[in-house]
């Protein structure tokens, strides 16, 4: 799900990360429109390739946050969306046919903070604070083609510095196992020093000392969105898809058993599974403190599967990063993509 003021560039990222045009009848709508504007949800379907493997995400954008004169209700529809898939979700579970349920839960919010403020907006802490505990949250830097390096850094300080004092709980890179490669330990450091992630997006390719490329062209010179010395964009992209199995798993631990708990709580569950705590259980690694034998030699195959998967991940990642661009972009038949 992407989330954000309108015009902080969320159709155009998502369009450079997914290598489509996801909105081709786009309605921009008037500032008059905006006045009264609701926020809409827009949820498209896309089909990625690693290596053979197609996956399928749902993109979910809200256009109209933020716009309207009055802001106090604009991320109320987005909550329902949510709470909605969960609720679908669970009953889903409950129901016979449980061996092919369609996860339709959101995995991960990107948020977009504006790079032209001074960190973040009553707005942005009001959202993310009433969401937090239903979504993992990535927070994203936008336009940071708009800011220097040095502006850059000082506001992703500011804007994590704000994040802790206001306590809200954004999605939390994954430690690595010191068993892991160095090359692996190393990524594993640069994304997490990475979030906020300042990212640039553009549909145009242009092409720059022989080379096509992903960019924005100014009069002094070209922003590469996929070079990783202009922005964050690259490492966006490696953490969705080498992370995408931990998204799915903190979902499923925390946000999911928080929604079943708070329907708990509140006598509405679906089947509330006996046994089960009704607060979320803390992220283990490891097995936890009162699980029977079961239960715990259940969570290490578990955990053993996520670590694979997650392996496999990143070697496609890395044998795609290596990749030519013409090949990792498929085939970019025009100017404007
Ligand atoms: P949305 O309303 O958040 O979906 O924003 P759009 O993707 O429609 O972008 C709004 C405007 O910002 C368009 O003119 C884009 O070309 C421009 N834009 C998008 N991404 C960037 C970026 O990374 N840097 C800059 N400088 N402009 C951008």
């Amino acid at each position: 799900m992407v989330v954000g003021e309108s015009g902080l560039g969320k159709s155009t990222l998502v369009n450079s990360l997914f290598l489509t045009d996801l909105y081709p009848e786009r309605h921009v709508p008037s500032a008059a429109e905006k006045i009264e504007q609701t926020v809409k949800i827009d949820a498209s379907t896309v089909e990625i390739e690693e290596r053979g493997v197609k996956l399928r995400l749902t993109v979910v954008d809200t256009p109209g946050f933020g716009d309207s004169l009055n802001s106090v209700d604009c991320f109320k529809p987005i909550i329902q969306y949510i709470d909605e898939q969960f609720e679908r979700y669970l009953n889903d579970e409950s129901g016979l046919n449980r061996r092919h349920i369609v996860d339709n839960r959101v995995h991960c919010c990107f948020y977009f903070i504006n790079p032209s403020g001074h960190g973040l907006k009553p707005l942005d802490v009001a959202f993310m604070k009433a969401v937090h505990h239903k979504v993992n949250i990535v927070p994203v830097l936008a336009k940071a083609d708009t800011l220097t390096q040095i502006e850059v850094n000082n506001l992703k300080k500011k804007i994590l510095d704000q994040i802790d004092e206001q306590g809200i709980r954004i999605y939390p890179l994954p430690d690595c196992d010191s068993d892991e490669d160095e090359d692996y330990k190393e990524q594993c450091r640069q994304l997490k020093g990475a979030v906020p992630f300042a990212v640039v997006g553009a549909n145009t390719i242009i092409e720059v000392k022989g080379r096509k490329v992903r960019g924005r062209m100014y009069p002094w010179g070209v922003v590469e969105v996929e070079n990783p010395e202009h922005c964050d964009f690259i490492k966006l992209r490696t953490m969705l898809i080498t992370h995408m199995q931990d998204l799915q798993e903190v979902t499923q631990e925390t946000h999911y058993e928080n929604f079943r708990a708070e329907k708990l709580a509140s006598g509405g569950a679906g089947k509330p599974r006996s046994g089960k705590p009704a607060v979320p259980p803390p992220r283990m690694e490891n097995g936890g403190g009162d699980m029977s034998d079961k239960e715990r030699e259940l969570r290490q195959k578990e955990e053993e599967l996520r670590r694979m998967q997650e392996r496999l991940a990143r070697m496609q990642a890395e044998i795609e990063s290596k990749k030519p661009q013409h090949i990792q972009n498929g085939e970019l038949k025009s100017q404007d993509v």
